[in-house]
């Protein structure tokens, strides 16, 4: 599977020729119905436009009716992975309908990527089910967000992870600070943040020139994403984010294509697949993951779920796991390894692990 960079890029350029597509005009509709046709030229894809409807507040004097795209390629679990990026766009200039929006950046990037793992995953047949979604109403509080992450809880859905993809597609800004071989991932206490050091971790296994920055916050000060309401409404929710964001394109019609750097956006996508392939085949992590002190100077684990595992540790000060080993049979003894000053994990063969306590 391969990352087609010239297919990034011209998903971005398709989005960005819309006039705007704020979710308060009748141009996120037409944005909708032309990213669900993308899907639906995917084989195997159910693409729905979902519609909700956008409660007053932040940019929203009164309910409006909006719509986002939903698309599921149906795996043999019905445990899901989603990955998305919201395809509404903002300018701050002026009324909703008067300004253009070109949002290339933020985040028809995150857009393309989440359609881009579409076009490779539905090639193969999963052991759980992936749901690539095109928000909107990100720019008026997370609300498309919100409306599937609340849909999400009714309709009891067990999701083992949410990637979402905001603002990736630039590796640098314009006072000349510039990082091309690391993307950002954002992620709250707990799940999610077992999630995102799973991530950095796969990175670091599977890519040589590119990996990942881990920012252990849910997101960046007085900001919000998308990952948000799925973390809140307890789901492991992690957000992408390229490392130095450039502010004065962002919500202006100067956020366009040219100011991009689509090899850069390709390796983000190439971080996100690493991880989907995993996620999509792992088997349910396990559960009951117990510590305690073995002869003295090492270490023994006790799980319950699946027989093969790979234990991961780490010293206390290390944000990213530093060592691992295969284990099985529901229990193993990692020899001198102390665990006062280490912190265990343990995760299924594939699949991001549960911390030991
Ligand atoms: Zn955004």
């Amino acid at each position: 599977m391969e990352i087609s960079q010239s297919r990034l890029q011209s998903t971005v350029e398709s989005l960005a020729a819309f006039p705007t597509r704020n979710t308060m005009t009748p141009g996120h509709r037409e944005a909708a119905e032309w990213l669900a046709e993308q899907y639906r030229a995917i084989p195997g894809l159910q693409v729905e436009l979902m519609e909700y409807v956008l409660q007053p507040g932040k940019r929203v004097p009164e309910p409006t009716p909006a719509v986002q795209v939903v698309a599921t390629l149906l795996g043999r679990s019905s445990r899901r992975i989603l990955v998305g990026g919201h395809f509404d766009s903002l300018n701050l200039q002026g009324q909703p309908h008067e300004v253009p929006a070109p949002g290339a950046n933020d985040d028809a990037s995150g857009t393309a990527v989440a359609l881009e793992m579409a076009h490779l995953m539905a090639e193969h047949a999963w052991e759980n089910t992936l749901v690539f979604v095109g928000f909107s109403g990100e720019e008026q509080g997370l609300q498309g967000a919100r409306a599937l992450a609340s849909r999400a809880r009714a309709e009891n859905w067990e999701i083992d992870a949410v990637l979402n993809n905001d603002t990736v597609g630039s590796s640098s800004n314009l006072i000349g600070q510039s990082d091309p071989h690391q993307v950002r991932v954002f992620s709250d206490e707990g799940a999610p943040r077992e999630l995102a050091r799973w991530i950095e971790w796969v990175a670091r296994q599977e890519l040589n020139d590119f990996g990942v920055k881990l920012v252990l916050r849910k997101d960046r000060f007085g900001r919000g994403g998308d990952h948000t309401p799925f973390a809140e409404a307890g789901f492991p929710a992690v957000r992408f984010i390229e490392v130095h964001e450039e502010f004065a394109r962002q919500h202006t019609p100067d956020d366009l294509p040219e100011a991009m750097d689509f090899e850069y956006l390709a390796n983000v996508a190439r971080v996100n697949l690493h991880a989907l392939v995993i996620l999509a085949r792992a088997e349910k992590g396990p559960t009951n993951v117990r510590i305690e002190r073995a002869d003295r100077h090492s270490a023994r684990l006790t799980w319950e779920g699946p027989d093969l595992v790979t234990v991961y540790w780490r010293e206390t000060t290390s944000a990213g796991w530093q060592s691992w080993t295969d284990a099985s049979g529901f229990e193993t003894v990692v020899e001198k390894v102390n665990i006062d000053d280490h912190i265990f994990a343990v995760g299924a063969k594939e699949g991001f692990p549960v911390q030991a306590r």
